[in-house]
Formats: C-alpha cells, structure tokens, sequence
C-alpha cells in the first residue's frame, strides 16, 4: 500500500469510502454503476439507438466522445459542440447523466454547465493546469490514468483536483502501455487493487480502452469487478463496423447485454451488484 499520509485522495485522509449522488445514482455505494455508450457521438440517430439499447440492458450513465483525442490529424475528430449538444439532448431524454471527454481548459465552462460528469482521458492526465481548473469548478470528475503513468503518479493528479476545492472524483483505470502488445494496453489488475486499497475514491474501470479488442471486453469487465471496481464504463455503438472510432473494441447492443448478464453474476459472488439503470 502507498502511503501518503494526509494526501486528499487517500484513507488516511478519511477512513471511509468518499460516496456522492449523480442525479439519483450513488456513485460508491453497494452497487456498481455501469457507464456506457459510443466511443464518440456521430449523429443523432446513432446516439439515440445505442443510448436506448445500453439503457434497456441496465446501463446508469450515457457516455459519447464530442471532442476526440486522435492520434492522427487526419482521423474523425469529433462533432464537438453539435456533439455535446446531441448526447445532452439524448441523455435528457432517457434520464441518463451523461458523460464526455474534455480536451482543454477553454471548454470548462462550457463543461460545467451541460455536463454531468466530465471526463479526463488518458492524455490529459497529467494536464495539470486543467486538474486545477476542474478542482475550482462543482461538476464530478471521471480522472483516467495516463497511458504510460504509475499508480502514484495517477492518484497525485486526483490530488490537483481534490485540493482546489472539488472532491468528487472517480478514479478510472484504463490500463497502461507496457511490453504486451496482445492487447491494445495492459490492464493491471494489481494496479486496480492498489488504488482501491490506497484511496477512498471511487475506482471505474475502462475495459475497452484497455483491451481494444472486443472479443476480450467482457472478461477483462468481469474481472475488473471481481478486483473491485465500483464502476465500469464500456464503449457500445449500434453499429460496431460502421463506427467512425474504435471500431474494433465497441460492442453491439447485445454483447454488451451478455455482459451485464455475466457481470450480475459476478457482482453477486463478491456481494455486490449492478445497478440497474
Ligand atoms: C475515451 O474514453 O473515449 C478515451 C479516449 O479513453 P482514453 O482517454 O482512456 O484513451
Ligand atoms: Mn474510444
């Protein structure tokens, strides 16, 4: 265990698990939250489709990428605004919080007011100045571990956050860059044990980013569960093979029904359970 005496984010800070609500849903409870949606929004139609079919099958909160970190130039961006714009007006309509990336400090305020849970994506992690900025602002935060950072070094971001005046921060794992080349990154179990015997933050864990293969989401989910994580957020497009961005590791609507079947049974074997919408 890591021992940071005092810093926010850890137990020694405050014994007890840090537990906050997003709408109605209790984010750290007994129940796990699923977080799930497309990699990024591309239309209306895809969103609404996919946000009905992930919310039937029990998901909590809608993801949708409106501003996408590509690693080519030349690679869909994102519909940006109009983006945000349509999973606002989805996630409103089937009472789903929504959750997205944001890709620098000038959306913050923009972020703040449409945003339920505002994501920071690997590349970002360690993007302090924005960690400071969030910290100043009220929405949740969703902080995903850089692609090649340490469990420190992740948790000392939450720490830029936490101590600028927002605590609610979910830590979500999302695997990191290592020898392995099997998968697209290697999720460390050990790392999700770490965190969560480390910090009283919530621990999400980002199967698909980590896997980058659909056929192995599942079980790396499943066994992100059986770690502890408290939430899982899942990339699901209505349409995997016509997906403008990661289309190898999105899941259709009904394998990502298999999942939650699966993850149910899961939940249930460490005492847990998945919240069902
Ligand atoms: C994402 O969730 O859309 C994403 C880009 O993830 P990451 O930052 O973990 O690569
Ligand atoms: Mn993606």
């Amino acid at each position: 265990m890591i021992n940071k005496n005092k810093y926010r984010f850890s137990r020694e800070f405050e014994k007890t698990d840090k537990r906050f609500s997003i709408g109605e849903r209790l984010v750290h409870g007994n129940e796990i939250l699923i977080i799930a949606g497309p990699c990024s929004v591309e239309s209306k139609e895809q969103m609404l489709e996919t946000a009905k079919g992930v919310s039937k099958a029990g998901a909590s909160l809608l993801r949708g990428g409106a501003f996408k970190p590509r690693t080519s130039p030349y690679s869909f961006q994102g519909l940006g605004v109009e983006g945000l714009e349509i999973l606002q007006n989805v996630g409103k309509k089937l009472n789903m919080p929504i959750v997205t990336e944001i890709m620098n400090t000038e959306l913050i305020e923009l972020y703040s007011e449409k945003v339920d849970l505002i994501q920071v994506g690997a590349r970002n992690a360690q993007n302090f100045d924005m960690l400071k900025k969030l910290g100043m602002q009220k929405k949740p935060v969703l902080l995903k571990n850089g692609l090649g950072t340490t469990v420190n070094e992740w948790l000392m971001s939450s720490e830029y956050i936490l101590s600028n005046g927002n605590d609610n921060v979910i830590l979500c794992y999302r695997g990191t860059r290592s020898i392995e080349n099997a998968t697209r990154f290697s999720m460390d179990i050990g790392a999700i044990v770490v965190a969560k015997e480390s910090s009283r933050l919530p621990i999400a864990v980002d199967p698909s980013h980590a896997a980058g293969r659909k056929e192995f989401v599942k079980d790396f989910a499943l066994a992100a569960i059986a770690a502890g994580a408290d939430m899982l957020e899942i990339e699901v497009h209505n349409n995997p093979e016509k997906a403008l961005s990661d289309k190898e590791q999105q899941l259709s609507i009904e394998e990502f029904g298999e999942l939650m079947d699966d993850a149910r049974v899961v939940a249930k074997a460490i005492g847990r359970k998945i919240r069902k919408g």
